[in-house]
């Protein structure tokens, strides 16, 4: 088997690769990354000869090998990230996708990692897949939202009129281990500002929730998901933790694991979702067995000792 996955120097697509390669039926892993928000250090732990590292972007990807099986994770997901640079969020989903079907053997496996921001601001909790979502499509959100969305419309479209082996997860706040120090989502900067002695930055009141899923727990959903020999669902298939909490109990939570920090509000951010949590019920029929069992508490805590070793190397490198 010849893999691709794009994006697989990153937070999410570093564990893939890790689990890719556990397999003994592949042959070839490439990983396409342009080190936007990816770092080569999330695979320097690997000693594989089958791993194989294209730093470019994926937009402008082409090869003359075919691949059996193609995972598309290219793509920031951090707010402040793609908000920079709105058109290069664009071109990496929605183009980028494009260039991978390309190099897709025919009848082989595409998968897609798509995010709960499909839902927007939802008005129905918590979120099924049926549910259509409430995105503002001329907000500062939207160049991720949309090309999510499009890119999802790109691949269902492919299926109905050519036919893929098509697997689109929706995945709700991912948090953990090689997530960048610098990444601005609210787990990572709760736990580099307590680790740097700062004020906690808690956006808004703190009422907003958003149901934080652990990365093992979640790599743990996706590996079923894609794996599945035989699958009568393409998707999309929500992967998250339904454990809805407001930002304000995990921004105290983690301020009390450091004897007190101190917690500061910033203004709220425009189209800032007021709510978010996954509805399983099609994750359990599909995955059976398959649960989060990391609740926040202890997956923060994984999350600081990972980063109190990261800042550490950091500072003598
Ligand atoms: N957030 C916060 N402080 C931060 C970063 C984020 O209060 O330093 C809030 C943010 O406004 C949002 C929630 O935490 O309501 C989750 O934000 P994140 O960027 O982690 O994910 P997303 O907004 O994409 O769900």
């Amino acid at each position: 088997m010849k893999v691709l996955i794009s994006g697989g120097c990153g937070f999410i697509g570093s564990h893939i690769v890790d689990r890719l390669l556990k397999r003994s039926d592949i042959e070839l892993c490439l990983v396409v990354d342009n080190l936007w928000t990816g770092r080569k250090d999330n695979l320097h732990h690997i000693n594989d000869d089958r791993l194989k590292i294209e730093i470019r972007d994926v937009e402008t990807f082409a090869s003359d090998v075919l691949f059996d099986e193609i995972y598309h994770l290219a793509s920031p997901a951090s707010p402040p990230w793609y908000m920079a640079e709105p058109r290069r969020t664009i071109e990496s989903n929605l183009i980028g996708a494009l260039r991978l079907l390309d190099v897709l053997k025919p009848g082989g496996r595409f998968a897609f990692t798509s995010t709960s921001e499909v839902y927007g601001d939802p008005r129905v909790s918590p979120q099924p897949e049926s549910y259509v979502g409430m995105v503002d499509c001329t907000g500062p959100r939207s160049s991720y939202d949309e090309s999510k969305r499009c890119t999802e419309s790109l691949l269902f479209e492919t299926l109905r009129t050519k036919g893929l082996d098509l697997r689109v997860v929706r995945l709700f706040n991912v948090y953990g281990p090689r997530t960048r120090p610098d990444d601005g989502r609210a787990v990572s900067n709760f736990i580099t500002q307590a680790l740097a002695g700062k004020p906690l930055t808690v956006f808004g009141d703190g009422s907003q929730t958003r149901s934080w899923g652990y990365i093992d727990d979640i790599v743990d959903g996706l590996e079923r998901y894609f794996w599945l020999d035989k699958i009568e669902y393409p998707g999309p298939l929500n992967i998250g933790n339904d454990r809805e909490v407001p930002v304000l109990d995990v921004a105290k939570y983690i301020a009390n694991l450091f004897g007190g920090r101190m917690i500061i509000q910033h203004p709220i951010p425009i189209n800032d979702p007021t709510n978010r949590r996954p509805d399983l019920t099609l994750a359990n029929k599909i995955l059976p067995g398959w649960s989060c069992s990391v609740p926040y508490e202890e997956g923060v805590k994984r999350t600081v000792e990972w980063f109190r070793e990261e800042m550490k190397l950091s500072k003598v490198g």
